[in-house]
Parts: C-alpha cells; structure tokens; sequence
C-alpha cells in the first residue's frame, strides 16, 4: 500500500552490472490476458495457497474491474517487486531523472504504481504490481510489526481497484485540484517534494477506497481499522505541507486537498486539530 516514487539506483545497478541493466530496461512485464477460472472466494484462497495460481487470479480479478481501472494497462504478480523496479529504471532512463533516495523496506510493500514526478501526467499507462505479502496473510517481520492479512474479493478490490487504482489514475492524468495542476510540468526538481506528494496521493487513495469501503459486504473489521488508521496517517502527513514556502504550488494542492474533507479540521496557521471519516457511520 505503501508508495515507493525513487528507488535506490546505485546498488541495484552496482549487481546487475551494465548488461543486466539493459535486459531489464528492455522488460515489459504483461499480465496474462484472458484467466480460465472465474473469480470467487475459492480461487482467491487456492491461489493464496499455489503461488503459480497468483497471476491468473489477478489477471481475472483486472478483467472484472477494469471499467474502473481506465488507465491501468493490468495487475501484475510482482514478488519482491523486481518487475516494477525495471519500469522504474526504464522511465529513469527515457525521461531523464535520477534520485539519491533510500530504497524502502519492499517486504511490506503490498502493492504499488511506478509513479515518480517526472512521469506524472504524462498519459503513461501502468501496471498495479502486487507483492507476496498480498497473498501470504499475516506476514509478520522480525520486528514484530505485522501487516494485515487480505482475506476476500471484496477486499482485494478495496485495496487494488479503489486505492492503487487511484495512484494509477493519478499517475496518468497529474492531480488536478480547482486551479491548482500537480504534474511533471509544475513541480520541478531535483530537488522533488517528494514526501509531500506522497502524503498526496496516499490522502487522495485512501480517500477513495474510504468512501466506497462500506459498500462491500467482506470487509474485516481489522482491514476497515488498519485502512482507517493509514487514511488518518495520510491525512495528518499533508497537513505538514499547509505551511511550506518552499513549494508554494504543493501548499496551495495541500490546502485544496485538505478543504476537500468536510470532516477534516485545520487551524488557520495548517494545524491538524480534528479527522474523521464520518461518511463511514
Ligand atoms: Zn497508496
């Protein structure tokens, strides 16, 4: 669920040597097309069983939402994320930008969008990539932190369609708020505001799977209070950005985005004093 814009470049480029790079660039990962089985609770539980089942159950879960996915070009199995870290380099390649960030800890990257800055609103289509973590619930670290597990339909759709489904769109059109365009063309950079727009897109995600999570009929009571909690985290995170002179098109987005929740409370100076979902009651 988490957002990963920049990847290490330096040590994944230091192992797979010059030649490897290119076979890499050269990869374009594509689902499945057609799935023989028919999307149920069953064939959900089989292939979080049968790892070799995991693609067609998402290439079938993709056929039957992707009215809704208009700009996803499909779901792709990705364990370790080895897939969506080649079209990451390819589009660090094809348009030119580089990045100095940390890679993030992918174990606990259920599912993510190759969405750096410099490609949003570029009408790219992308892949939703999933991670193992999607289908091995429960998975629990060395540290003792745990994520939840995605135990039905309804919940996968949640968390694919309505939240990545939203970084995919987001990706593809730029965020447009009122008068306020966030796109490659308006943030510039290096330096990228890159922690503010990930508190943007993940309010703007959580968000939409928010508001339509009540009309599934699947939905743990633990997956409807770690998203609730995430959504609070999001929205708390681009309350920071109410105040940051030096990306003042950022903080108009944050102040617009923000507004856009009649249960969200600010004080004047950008405090974050009150959030609650109330269209869950
Ligand atoms: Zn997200």
């Amino acid at each position: 669920m988490r957002r990963r814009d920049f990847l290490a470049w330096g040590a994944a480029a230091g192992t797979a040597g010059v030649l490897g790079l290119w076979a890499l660039l050269e990869e374009d990962p594509k689902p499945e097309p057609r799935p023989k089985r028919r999307l149920n609770q069953s064939f959900f539980d089989y292939a979080r069983q049968n790892p070799e089942a995991r693609q067609e159950f998402l290439s079938a879960l993709f056929e039957a939402y992707k009215k809704r996915l208009p700009h996803c070009s499909g779901i792709v199995y990705d364990p370790g994320l080895a897939k969506m870290d080649s079209v990451i380099k390819r589009y660090k390649h094809d348009y030119g930008f580089e990045s100095s960030e940390d890679a993030e800890n992918l174990d606990r990257i259920i599912a993510s969008v190759p969405n750096p800055i410099p490609i949003v609103g570029k009408h790219l289509e992308n892949n939703i990539f999933v991670n193992y973590a999607f289908f091995d619930a429960g998975v629990v670290f060395k540290d003792g932190t745990r994520i939840s597990a995605i135990g039905s339909i309804d919940e996968a759709v949640s968390l694919l369609v309505d939240h990545e489904g939203t970084h995919v769109e987001d990706a593809y059109e730029g965020v447009h708020l009122d008068n306020v365009h966030i796109t490659h063309e308006t943030i510039s950079g290096p330096p990228y505001p890159r922690k503010f727009m990930i508190a943007l897109k993940e309010t703007r995600a959580y968000y939409n799977q928010l508001k339509r999570i009540r009309s599934y009929k699947s939905i743990s009571d633990e997956f409807l209070e770690s998203t609730v909690r995430s959504g609070a985290q999001a929205v708390a995170d681009l309350s920071q950005y109410t105040n940051y002179p030096e990306f003042p098109i950022a903080e108009r987005a944050a102040w617009i985005q923000l507004a856009k929740y009649s249960d969200v409370t600010l004080s004047p100076d950008g405090e974050l004093t009150h959030v609650r979902f109330t269209f869950l009651k």
